[in-house]
């Protein structure tokens, strides 16, 4: 358990997507301060780049995340 090393930048972790507050906080300490590989977002951060991931893919969102590795 180790906080995402995307942390500062990351849309997500910094509220700036739609939440509802107690998913987004149980998201934030399952992936953010736990998981970071299981998080979509990070996902694709890891294999296509910061660029690549979309502002609205949330970090339960891992077969979409999954589809956009694969297409690349
Ligand atoms: S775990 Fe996912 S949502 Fe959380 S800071 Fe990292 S990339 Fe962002």
């Amino acid at each position: 358990m180790a906080d995402c090393e995307c942390l500062k930048g990351c849309i997500f972790f910094n509220d700036k997507m739609k939440n509802k507050e107690a998913l987004g906080d149980i998201y934030k300490k399952n992936y953010c301060r736990g998981e970071n590989s299981a998080c979509a977002r990070f996902m694709v951060f890891k294999n296509l780049g910061r660029e690549a991931v979309p502002c609205d893919l949330y970090p339960n969102m891992q077969t979409r995340a999954n589809e956009l590795i694969a297409g690349s």
